[in-house]
């Protein structure tokens, strides 16, 4: 059994590791990860593992164990849907037809990747996620209404087949699932749905009926969560929770800045992942407590350690932070490993962020 204590937050590990940091930097600390299932199979990963499996007897190595992440640690693994939206939509790299989502990316331009409902879980499996999230088909939220709702309505037909799917990876699989608003324990693979709809309320609603009709054990935020202006568009998350059945356990996929966090989490949301601790501290951006950096949010204040300010300050990043990088070092030497391009100042940036945000949302609970 796995016990996840919700609000939770994954770091994502889009090329099979958290971007310039090695899980056991931070493994006490962390619940989850969520993976890039496109990604992985792009990178070769389940092609590595069939290989190392098929080359040993009784060898059952998957990406947990080829990892060496700790058992009660939880593999999010999402469908690929974002990818739709960032290399199809956004960058025209491919088309989505009924079948799956044609992806031609720039470095096989005459390569097509198909990947269905279907494919998706198949990949999910091969990685061993505890977590997977059916293949769906989000947009920006600026179409128009015909198109977001073709989008959401192919949504729920490719949810279906995706839970097919996993009913034949997991058919020897029965556990149980308890929810309570504060914890999620399982023992067996769970499948999350995306509700679509775009900034539209009356879509959401009708996605969420239609995915909670199907039944799955959790439902993710999908689409972009932001509005035309780039804030985090509450109404829309509202009408999101709203949806679904009391009780759902929901995922808000790629939220985001400690204010989206808690906002969403006021909203009923409990699980999050975001690539921003990771990418905001290679760009010299570390979150801390309000009161301890340069103002930025409701929640939180920043230290950007590329500012002269900080080039003789002996004081560690964050005084009210327990994580190991404030505990050894100062804003000094980690402004200077970084104005070098030292990968151990992206690693000590991003060791520090991850704990930050995951006390941070331990703080909700
Ligand atoms: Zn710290």
């Amino acid at each position: 059994m796995k016990t996840l204590s919700l609000p939770t937050f994954f770091p994502d590990a889009t090329y099979a590791s958290i971007h310039s940091l090695p899980f056991h930097d931070v493994a006490e600390k962390l619940e989850g990860i969520v993976v890039t299932t496109l990604h992985m199979q792009l990178i070769g990963i389940t092609e590595l593992l069939l290989k190392i499996n098929n080359e040993g007897s009784n060898l059952d190595i998957n990406y947990r164990s080829l990892a060496n992440l700790r058992d009660d640690m939880v593999i999010l693994s999402d469908s690929g849907g974002f990818q739709v939206l960032s290399l199809i939509h956004k960058h025209k790299l491919g088309k989505v037809t009924e079948e799956g989502a044609i992806f031609k990316l720039p470095d096989s331009p005459k390569k097509k990747h198909l990947l269905t409902p279907e494919l998706s879980q198949d990949i999910q499996h091969a990685i061993g996620s505890d977590i997977r999230v059916v293949l769906d088909v989000p947009l920006m939220g600026n179409e128009d209404r015909k198109t977001t709702t073709e989008a959401m309505e192919r949504t729920t037909r490719w949810a279906a087949r995706a839970k097919e799917q996993y009913n034949k990876h997991t058919a020897n699989n029965k556990g149980e699932v308890v929810s309570t608003p504060h914890s999620l324990s399982f023992s067996r693979p769970l499948l999350c749905a995306v509700v679509q709809g775009g900034n539209d309320p009356e879509l959401r609603k009708e996605s969420g009926a239609q995915l909670s009709a199907i039944g799955f054990d959790l439902y993710g935020f999908g689409g972009w969560p932001l509005d035309e202006k780039g804030f985090f568009n509450t109404k829309i998350a509202e009408a999101f929770v709203n949806s679904l059945p009391a009780g759902s356990i929901t995922y808000g996929m790629g939220v985001g800045t400690p204010d989206d966090i808690a906002i969403s989490h006021k909203i009923g949301m409990t699980i999050f992942d975001c690539v921003i601790p990771t990418r905001n501290a290679r760009h010299g951006s570390l979150f801390v407590t309000k009161g301890n950096g340069e103002k930025a949010g409701e929640t939180f204040d920043l230290v950007r350690i590329g500012a002269q300010r900080y080039e003789t300050d002996l004081s560690p990043i964050d005084k009210d932070c327990d994580c190991p990088v404030c505990k050894n070092y100062t804003r000094a030497y980690l402004r200077f490993l970084q104005k070098k391009k030292n990968p151990v100042g992206y690693t000590l940036a991003s060791l520090h962020n991850v704990w930050w945000y995951m006390n941070f949302v331990k703080s909700l609970r």
